[in-house]
C-alpha cells in the first residue's frame, strides 16, 4: 500500500541524507532535500525528483522558512530527518571559536529548532517520525573532533528528551549512529589524512579508519538508509528514544 507521509530529510542531497530521501521516496513518502543553496544540491535534488529546500542550518530564520515551505510545497511533514551535519579537526587550543558556534547550530540547535517548528505537524500525522543521524561519536570520542563529538553527543540527549514529550502524541523519536560511511565527508577525510601520514588511501582506510571495527569495510550510505526506512516504517510504531548503532563492531569492544 502506498504511504502518503510527508518526509524532509537535511543535507539530503549528498551522501547518506541523499540515500536516506531516495529510500523513502521509494518506500512511497513525498519528500523534500534541504540543503545549502547552490546549484549542483539544487540538480541532484531534481534528477531524483526531489523537492528541494535551499536553507542553511546555522541560521534560525532558515529553519522556521525550511518548514513552511515543505509544508506549502507537499501539503504536510510527518517525517523529519535531521542529518546535515559537517566536520573540522583542529587541537582544542587551535580551533576556531566561529567554526565551534556554526557546528553546534548546524548538529545540535537546527534539529532542536525544525522539530520545534515542526512539532504540531509532526504529532497531528498519528504516524510521525523524527529520525536524528548522530554518529558512533556520539558515544565515544577521538582526539580533534570537540565540536563535532560535542554536538553528537548533545543530539542523543535531545532525542531522548523530545521521545519522552512525543510519547502520547503518536510521534517516534530516534537516533541512528554509524561508524565510517563511504560519503563525499569520509573520502575527504581520508585523502587529508593519507597526506599528512604519509599513508596511502587504501592503508588509511584500513589500518586507520577501520582499526576500531569487528568488520573491516566501510558502510554504505544505503546500508543507514535501510535502518532508517524501518524506523520510520508504520511498524516501527513501538520504537522512540533509541540509539541505534550500525558501526561495524566499533563500540562492541
Ligand atoms: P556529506 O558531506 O556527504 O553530506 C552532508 C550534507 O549536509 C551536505 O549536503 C551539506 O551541504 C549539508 N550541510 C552542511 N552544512 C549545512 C548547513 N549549514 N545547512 C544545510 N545543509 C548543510 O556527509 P555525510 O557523510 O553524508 O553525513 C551526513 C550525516 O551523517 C552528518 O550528520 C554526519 O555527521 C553523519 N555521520 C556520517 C558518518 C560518515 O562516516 N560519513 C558517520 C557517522 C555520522
Amino acid at each position: 500500500h502506498q504511504d502518503s507521509r510527508v518526509a524532509l530529510v537535511t543535507g539530503g542531497t549528498s551522501g547518506i541524507g541523499l540515500a536516506i530521501a531516495r529510500r523513502l521516496q521509494q518506500d512511497g513518502l513525498k519528500v523534500a532535500a534541504l540543503d545549502l543553496d547552490r546549484p549542483q544540491a539544487r540538480e541532484v535534488a531534481q534528477e531524483h525528483g526531489l523537492t528541494f529546500i535551499g536553507a542553511d542550518l546555522s541560521r534560525r530564520a532558515d529553519c522556521r522558512r525550511a518548514v513552511d515551505e515543505t509544508v506549502a510545497a507537499l501539503g504536510g511533514l510527518d517525517v523529519l530527518v535531521n542529518n546535515a551535519g559537517f566536520q573540522h579537526i583542529d587541537p582544542i587550543p587551535d580551533f576556531p571559536e566561529d567554526t565551534w558556534d556554526t557546528m553546534l547550530h548546524v548538529m545540535l540547535t537546527a534539529p532542536f529548532l525544525l522539530s520545534k517548528y515542526a512539532w504540531s505537524h509532526l504529532t497531528r500525522s498519528g504516524q510521525g517520525r523524527i529520525v536524528n543521524v548522530a554518529s558512533i561519536h556520539g558515544h565515544v570520542a577521538s582526539p580533534f573532533k570537540s565540536a563535532y563529538i560535542s554536538a553528537k553527543h548533545g543530539v542523543i540527549g535531545f532525542t531522548r528528551t523530545a521521545a519522552l514529550e512525543a510519547g502520547e502524541q503518536g510521534l517516534t523519536v530516534n537516533a541512528i549512529c554509524p561508524g565510517y560511511v563511504r560519503t563525499p565527508l569520509v573520502e575527504g577525510q581520508i585523502a587529508d589524512q593519507a597526506r599528512t601520514r604519509g599513508l596511502s588511501p587504501e592503508e588509511v582506510e584500513q589500518k586507520v579508519m577501520l582499526e576500531p571495527a569487528a568488520i573491516k569495510r566501510l558502510l554504505e550510505p544505503e546500508d543507514v538508509a535501510a535502518l532508517a526506512s524501518y524506523v520510520v516504517s508504520p511498524a516501527a510504531w513501538g520504537m522512540t528514544g533509541a540509539v541505534l548503532d550500525i558501526d561495524l563492531g566499533w563500540t562492541a569492544r
